[in-house]
C-alpha cells in the first residue's frame, strides 16, 4: 500500500517546529528515523495531514556528558550512540535494538516516543530512572521515565510537544540486560534487566514493569528461588500470537533471576 497524502515540512529549528506544531496539533505528526512511523504510513494505519521531519534541528542532536550524566539528543540514532564509549548496560542492550540497518535510522527519541511494550529504550529509562526532557512554544518540562510511559504505543507527549532528550544519571556499574528474541535483531519476546538494585521486565505486558517487590526481596536477602516465585507472580504479562502469558512470567521469572546474578 501506499500512503494517503500528506504535506510534508523539513523546519530548520525547533522553534520552527514547535511552531509548526501548534498551528496543526493532532493533524501534524513529527518524523524521526521512519522505521515505525513509514511503515505505519504506508499501512494506512497513520494519516496525517502534515508531516514534520525533524532531521535537520540542531537542538536535537548531540551528547552532553558531565560526570556521571548523560543527555543524549532526541534524534540520535542508535548507530551512532554504539560508536561512543558507553556504561555497560547501554553497550549491551544497544545491539538488541532491531537490525544495524534499523539502528543506523532508527533514534532514541523515537524509540522513546514510540513506546513499543517491547523495545529497549522505554525499559532502560524506567530502569535508570531517566528523565525526559520535552519542549513546546509555551516552555520545556522535564518528566520522570515512570510519567512518561502511560501505556502501549502512548507516551506523555502532547500533540503540541517534542521530545528533545534523555537524560541519565549514574547509569554506569554492574547490570544484568536480557532477552529472548527469536532472530538476534527482532523484538524481544520477553525481557529482564537489573541495575544498583532495580528490576524492570519488558515484552512482557503493556508497558516495561518495574518489579517492587522483586526489589524489596533483594534488599531483605531473598534466596534465587524465592526471587523467581516471586517474580513469575509479579509480572504482569500478556499473550499474544508470539507468546502466551504463561511463557511470558516463566521466561521472564527465570530473566530477572539471570540478570540479578549478573549485576552481582
Ligand atoms: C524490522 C524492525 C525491527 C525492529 N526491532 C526493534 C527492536 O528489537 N527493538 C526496538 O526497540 N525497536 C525495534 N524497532 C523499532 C525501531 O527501533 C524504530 O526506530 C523506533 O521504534 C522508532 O524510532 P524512529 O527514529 O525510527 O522514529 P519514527 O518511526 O520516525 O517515529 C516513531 C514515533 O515517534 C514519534 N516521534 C519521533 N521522534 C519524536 C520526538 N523527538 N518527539 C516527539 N515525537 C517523536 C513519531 O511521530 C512517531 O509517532 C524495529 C523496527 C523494525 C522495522
Amino acid at each position: 500500500m501506499k500512503s494517503a497524502p500528506f504535506e510534508y515540512r523539513r523546519p530548520a529549528s525547533l522553534a520552527e517546529a514547535l511552531q509548526i506544531l501548534d498551528q496543526h496539533g493532532d493533524d501534524a505528526r513529527p518524523l524521526a528515523g521512519g522505521q515505525s512511523l513509514i511503515p505505519l504510513l504506508a499501512m494506512r494505519l497513520a494519516q496525517p495531514a502534515m508531516i514534520v521531519d525533524l532531521g535537520r534541528l540542531p537542538e536535537l542532536r548531540g551528547i552532553r556528558r558531565d560526570g556521571s550524566e548523560i543527555a543524549i539528543g532526541a534524534m540520535t540514532t542508535q548507530a551512532q550512540l554504539q560508536r561512543l564509549p558507553l556504561p555497560g548496560i547501554l553497550a549491551a542492550a544497544l545491539p538488541h535494538v532491531g537490525h544495524f540497518q534499523i539502528r543506523s535510522r532508527g533514534t532514541v527519541g523515537g524509540s522513546l516516543a514510540h513506546m513499543d511494550p517491547a523495545a529497549e529504550w522505554p525499559a532502560l529509562a524506567v530502569l535508570l530512572d531517566a528523565e525526559l526532557e520535552l519542549a513546546a512554544t509555551s516552555g520545556r518540562r522535564l518528566l520522570r521515565a515512570a510519567d512518561f510511559a502511560l501505556g502501549p504505543m502512548t507516551s506523555a507527549i502532547e500533540p503540541n510537544e517534542l521530545l528533545v532528550s534523555i537524560r541519565l544519571s549514574g547509569a554506569e556499574g554492574p547490570f544484568g540486560f536480557l532477552e529472548v528474541e527469536r532472530r538476534p535483531g527482532d523484538f524481544a519476546l520477553v525481557g529482564a534487566a537489573c541495575h544498583r538494585g532495580r528490576l524492570v521486565a519488558f515484552a512482557t505486558g503493556a508497558i516495561a514493569q518495574r518489579l517492587t517487590r522483586c526489589e524489596a526481596l533483594l534488599r531483605e536477602d531473598g534466596s534465587p528461588g524465592d526471587l523467581r516465585a516471586l517474580a513469575e507472580a509479579e509480572i504482569e504479562a500478556t499473550g499474544d500470537v508470539h507468546a502466551s502469558a504463561g511463557y511470558r512470567r516463566r521466561v521472564g521469572a527465570a530473566l530477572v533471576q539471570r540478570a540479578v546474578e549478573a549485576a552481582a
